[in-house]
């Protein structure tokens, strides 16, 4: 039995965990559970999964819950209440899927207070990944991948000698503007973008996969889990999502993970890791996906990749500006301040402003977050 606290229990990946602790309630505790906003599905999931502590964004939303609550669980409010969750003494594994920078730092307070985690934030490891990795290194602690593509590498790659390793291929499914030309890309609307060909996901994670910029994200995030050089993390265009991603040894072998695309595959991994259990949620029918096809990724209509290849080989600050500018933007995007395109040149134009520190320390990576968005919202009001 493994006991799980999961933040961001209401979003996309939150509700496919609860599904997974649905599924399998002799392996997986849901112990606790850590909300934004959404106060009334958080009661739904403390009425299904009995958690010993939640956590609300909000201090109101908090005082409410604890009184109807009383004695029965505790309750936890803000960025102290998702650090509470994350070292609370009776988890075993804390499943990190807050949207934005939020999940930092209870990630590092869980691997300090000897936690193993599970990693759906791919902020985490973008922003801090070498951090992140050395504090679970000396305490010992487990990073298990929940993006699909990592989880497919980390399956692949199981037991094999780092030296046995020539490349990793994330695959993308290219998002819903794969084939679109250059010149219609002005008149994208948001809710185009908001239509996701494979997967069913979060608003932010969406635009992402429009844009191309979420397999950015995971170029880097992939260059700390598996302490590979951003030159051999590569990506390939996969439209049916059926390959996860793929390992290529220096045999020139290649292993992939395939199955019909469903977040509750990798989730259920990582949390039961290092054992497999028999679940039928999945099913795979490859007769009936019939081919798997694959392209060279196009860097002229999606220039996402080549500012996250930059950003990982840089390294220092430059992937948390990466990141921070991409959230502005898309954020401006969907509340309709500027183009689809022009997300690429908030990102670009920060990137080029920033004076990169080598090495930097958790407050100086949190700087770089917090001087990137200032500088892209200044962008934004300047076009
Ligand atoms: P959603 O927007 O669906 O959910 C975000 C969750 O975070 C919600 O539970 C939200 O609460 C909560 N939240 C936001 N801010 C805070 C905060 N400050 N404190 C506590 N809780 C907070 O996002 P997704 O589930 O799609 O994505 C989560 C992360 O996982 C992202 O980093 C994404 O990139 C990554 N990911 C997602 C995948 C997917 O398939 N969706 C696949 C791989 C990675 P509330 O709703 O109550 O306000």
């Amino acid at each position: 039995m493994k006991r799980v606290v999961l933040l961001g229990s209401t979003g996309s990946i939150g509700t496919s965990t609860c599904k997974v602790a649905e599924d399998l309630p002799n392996d997986i505790e849901l112990v606790g559970l850590a909300a934004g906003r959404n106060v009334s599905l958080l009661r739904e999931q403390v009425e299904m999964f009995s958690p010993r502590m939640i956590s609300v964004m909000d201090h109101e939303a908090a005082n409410e819950l604890a009184i109807e609550y009383d004695d029965t669980l505790d309750v936890f409010c803000g960025a102290d209440g998702l650090i509470e969750l994350a070292t609370m003494k009776e988890a075993d594994i804390v499943l990190i899927a807050i949207v934005g920078t939020a999940g930092l730092e209870p990630a590092l307070a869980a691997i300090r207070a000897g936690k193993d985690i599970a990693v759906a934030s791919k902020e985490i490891l973008v922003m801090a990944g070498e951090t992140v990795m050395s504090e679970a290194r000396k305490y010992g602690v487990n990073v298990l991948p929940v993006d699909s593509e990592h989880s497919a590498i980390f399956q692949c790659l199981e037991g094999k000698p780092a030296e046995s390793i020539r490349q990793l291929w994330l695959t993308a499914s290219g998002g819903p503007f794969r084939e679109t030309p250059i010149e219609k890309f002005s008149n994208i609307t948001v809710e185009q973008a908001l239509k996701h060909p494979s997967w069913e996901m979060g608003p932010k994670i969406t635009i992402d996969s429009a844009t191309l910029f979420n397999k950015g994200l995971e170029m880097i995030e992939a260059r700390w889990l598996f302490d590979i050089e951003m030159s051999r993390v590569k990506v390939i265009v996969h439209p049916q999502s059926v390959i996860h991603s793929m390992v290529e040894f220096v045999d020139g072998s290649l292993l992939a993970q395939l199955s019909t695309p469903d977040m509750c595959l990798p989730i259920q991994y990582a949390l039961t890791y290092p054992g497999r259990v028999s679940c039928g949620r999945v099913q795979t029918n490859l007769a009936a996906i019939g081919r798997l096809d694959f392209e060279e990724p196009d860097n002229e209509r999606f220039p996402s990749l080549d500012l996250a290849r930059l950003a990982g080989e840089k390294g220092g600050t430059l992937p948390a500006v990466f990141n921070a500018a991409n959230e502005v933007a898309v954020e401006a995007f969907c509340n309709q301040e500027i183009e689809f395109i022009s997300i690429t040149k908030i990102v670009s134009d920060t990137m080029d402003t920033h004076e990169l520190a080598d090495l930097p320390t958790l407050d100086e990576i949190l700087e770089a977050d917090s001087w990137a968005r200032e500088m892209a919202r200044n962008l934004i009001l300047s076009l």
